[in-house]
């Protein structure tokens, strides 16, 4: 069902993207595919329906937390294992140090007797080289990672890498410029410099697509729709939204429209408050630059709006700052000198 809520997980329920199926399914035989996009534009549903034989792990949960610690990316991986491979622990993970394999599962130590995860990943490409195949390791919202205290990762991605033949990494990552803040491969101090990898870039859908999506989502439930227009005027073409209205629509709500955006804007509010986690300072400064790109401003506009608000002169580096972070986590944008909300719905939530 094109409108269900979740992210899909079969080829039959994704609408369209085609170019990045493709895209995706010649990226994993290569070690490293990174897929961007914004928030609910589709790159889980894309990740969970084209690939098969996955661990697959997801960071976003972390994102209302101020730091990840090298334990809870241990249990993440134990978990994703556990479920991942449930019907061949015991073939990969023989002889081990700091795994134990009990019953029907395994537990990797992170106390005494620490695991290293690069034994981990490097058991598992030995038991898919061994057998002839690849094993796809997706990390969901990976920007995430950056909170992780005392641990590099990037380190593990680039030894598997240079030494693995079976692992392939499949990374996504919503805040798109903390991402490639996070990545950095074009960074000569980073691990991962220089790494050749592919590029998917994951965009809401156009007019087109979001009429036509509506269109195809209503026929399933034999609902000749005749609003699309409207609807992808309000809620623009975030396939995630899109997905929730229809949901919304046919499960008899009396007002699809409005739930939309009630729910949109709860959700963008909780995003926000996620951002602000550690730069609490900033909070009414950040609202206020959101609240004025709520129509298209330029630099010396919102910087007026804010002093005339505090009453005070905002330093202009504080500002640049602010402005480039509200870039880096996908809230603004910038185009032709002006700045501007990057998702129509977030109008709701920051008026
Ligand atoms: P992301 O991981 O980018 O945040 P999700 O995969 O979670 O996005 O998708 C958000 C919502 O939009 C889900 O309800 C999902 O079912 C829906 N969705 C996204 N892309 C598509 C698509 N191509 N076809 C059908 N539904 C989609
Ligand atoms: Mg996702």
């Amino acid at each position: 069902m094109l409108f269900d809520p979740y992210p899909k997980n079969n080829l039959n329920d994704l609408y369209d993207r085609r170019a990045e199926i493709e895209r995706l399914q010649n990226g994993v035989k290569y070690p490293l595919t990174v897929i961007q996009g914004l928030r609910r534009t589709g790159k889980s549903s894309l990740v969970k329906s084209v690939l098969n034989d996955m661990i697959y792990i997801d960071i976003r949960k972390y994102s209302g937390k101020g730091y990840i610690s090298y334990r809870d990316l241990i249990e993440e991986f134990n978990n994703a294992i556990n479920r991942d491979l449930k019907d061949r622990l015991r073939d990969v993970f023989k002889n081990i140090s700091g795994i134990n394999i009990l019953g029907n599962s395994i537990s990797l130590s992170w106390k005494k007797n620490r695991v290293r995860l690069i034994d981990v990943l490097n058991a598992i490409d030995d038991y898919y080289n061994n057998n002839n195949k690849n094993i796809i390791i997706t990390i969901d919202e990976i920007q995430e990672l950056i909170k992780l205290k005392g641990y590099n990762f990037l380190n593990d991605i680039a030894y598997s890498f240079d030494n693995f033949k079976s692992i392939k990494f499949v990374l996504t990552g919503s805040q798109i410029g903390a991402l490639h803040n996070y990545l950095k491969m074009d960074d000569y101090n980073s691990p991962l410099y220089g790494r050749a990898y592919t590029l998917i870039d994951l965009k809401p859908f156009n007019r087109e697509q979001s009429m036509d999506f509506l269109k195809k989502g209503f026929n399933e439930f034999n609902i000749d729709f005749n609003d699309a227009e409207n609807v992808y005027n309000t809620l623009g073409g975030i396939p995630g939204w899109l997905a929730y209205y229809g949901f919304r629509y046919v499960n008899n709500s009396k007002d699809p429209m409005n739930e939309t955006i009630k729910n949109a804007r709860n959700t963008i509010i909780m995003e926000f408050c996620n951002f602000i986690a550690n730069r609490e300072m900033a909070f009414k400064r950040y609202y206020l630059i959101l609240n004025k790109c709520i129509e298209r401003s330029s630099w010396s506009e919102i910087k007026n709006y804010i002093e005339n608000n505090e009453g005070n002169i905002i330093p202009n580096s504080v500002l640049n700052k602010m402005l480039n972070n509200l870039i880096d986590y996908s809230f603004i944008k910038k185009y032709d000198e002006k700045y501007e909300l990057i998702d129509n719905m977030m109008r709701y939530a920051f008026k």
